[in-house]
């Protein structure tokens, strides 16, 4: 592991939890549906996260855990079924149906493996079951893809074929451009998990060769990789130089010609850095502390640090999956201090005493954060911005000047000059 500090810490965290992922997941497969069985609390959660939703159907809905689930008075077994059976027979459109455990439900030990396995086999006609966990018990939010692509590896079906294999969700048309430079490469069979159709799903097999697209997919890249697949070692895909060694590592597996791979690649290269240079300006030797939400914070700090100029006071990470971050790690500036975990108190502490000039946080610190001066960028936005490759690096370092432009309006110094 590169130069970085490991520490570790554990104590009251502040964080979401797995269902938030919902927001995204629903978007990229329309024909699915999300039934999270949970309490009223968690339909909240839901809604409020995706409140957009209120002018169409929506694809995703709570099973209410009323008290007398919860206290064992009814059997939440088949109330869950008659949800299901009436929502099915409202929605005829839905192809894959993801029960998606909470906190209520993990706590009376409703099993929703056992229900998905019984509706499968009592539901005739083109629906899927699967099941997965969105608990915020010990999990954070970007696990919640994690487990619903997990849930979807037993579907894929077996193939000898050689094909790259994309694994993240990414926005739609980031997606579209990799593929095309793949194309270019002469990497021509390309598939993504998980895909633009519920039952749409990818083969796999040992010739597949796995390009992890974002960080926080460990329980699936192992899922794939029981499968017979490859896992490519590769930076993440944010920022001009983690873009590049991320394309790199499927060039090289796939032995494309170096002289093809610059030809291809040189030119983007060329014109993003152009493009970041105002906004290296702006970021360069301001002091970034990222507290552990969304495990997109260790490529997050690299290309903060590299290619933006900011110094690191602390990457904080929820978890710390070495095999995974390795290429990352090693590509931070010596003495990195990275604190896997949270005590939430004693994070804050330290930020108060170091007065960073931006952090990255969840959405519940940000405002007290900011009410005490101190800049603050949402981490739940990375996953919401079309933020991966080689022409989106200087979008992502402009995601992080805005809030210091912002401050600097509102400077009370700045103001008065004005
Ligand atoms: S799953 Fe847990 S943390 Fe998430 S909204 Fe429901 S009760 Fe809250």
């Amino acid at each position: 592991m590169g130069g970085a500090t490991l520490l570790k810490e554990s104590g009251p965290r502040e964080v979401f939890c797995g269902l938030t992922s919902i927001v995204w997941l629903h978007r990229r497969m329309p024909d699915a549906f999300f039934l999270v069985v949970g309490s009223r609390t968690c339909a909240h959660l839901i809604q409020s996260a995706a409140g957009v939703m209120i002018f169409a159907e929506p694809r995703f809905g709570t099973a209410i855990l009323e008290e007398r689930d919860l206290a064992g008075l009814a059997d939440a077994h088949d109330e869950l079924d008659r949800v299901v059976k009436d929502l099915l027979a409202r929605r005829p459109e839905i192809r894959t149906l993801f029960l998606v455990g909470s906190c209520p439900s993990e706590v009376i030990k409703l099993d929703l493996a056992r229900v998905a396995e019984r509706l499968n086999g009592s539901l005739t006609g083109g629906v899927r079951v699967v099941n997965y966990s969105g608990s915020g018990i010990e999990t954070t939010f970007t696990q919640g893809e994690d487990g619903a692509l997990k849930a979807l590896v037993p579907l894929m079906p077996e193939s000898n074929e050689e094909q790259l294999l994309l694994v993240g969700t990414l926005a739609n048309s980031v997606e579209d451009r990799f593929i095309t430079l793949f194309n270019r490469l002469g990497i021509k069979n390309v598939a993504s998990f998980p895909p633009r159709q519920s039952t749409d799903i990818p083969p796999i097999g040992p010739r597949t060769k796995v390009l992890l697209a974002q960080p926080y997919l460990g329980d699936t890249a192992r899922a794939l990789k029981d499968k017979g697949a490859e896992i490519l070692k590769a930076p993440f895909p944010l920022g001009v130089e983690g873009s590049k060694g991320w394309m790199e590592a499927a060039a090289k597996s796939f032995g494309v010609q170096d002289s093809l791979f610059t030809s291809t690649v040189e030119p983007l290269i060329i014109r993003a850095r152009k493009a970041l240079e105002p906004f290296r300006e702006k970021l360069s030797g301001k002091l970034l502390f990222l507290l552990p939400e969304s495990q997109l914070e260790i490529p997050l700090a690299r290309f903060l640090h590299q290619e933006c100029g900011m110094k690191l006071i602390e990457v904080g990470t929820p978890y710390l999956n070495r095999e995974m971050m390795n290429e990352e790690l090693e590509l931070l500036p010596e003495g990195t201090r990275i604190v896997e975990g949270q005590h939430v108190e004693k994070q804050l502490d330290r930020i108060r005493q170091e007065q960073p000039d931006l952090v990255v946080c969840g959405m519940g610190l940000a405002n007290p954060l900011e009410a005490e001066g101190i800049s603050t960028k949402w981490s739940i936005e990375l996953v919401f911005s079309p933020i991966h490759g080689i022409d989106q690096a200087a979008d992502l370092a402009e995601l992080f000047s805005r809030p210091l432009h912002r401050r600097n309006l509102l400077n009370p110094k700045v103001l008065s000059q004005v």
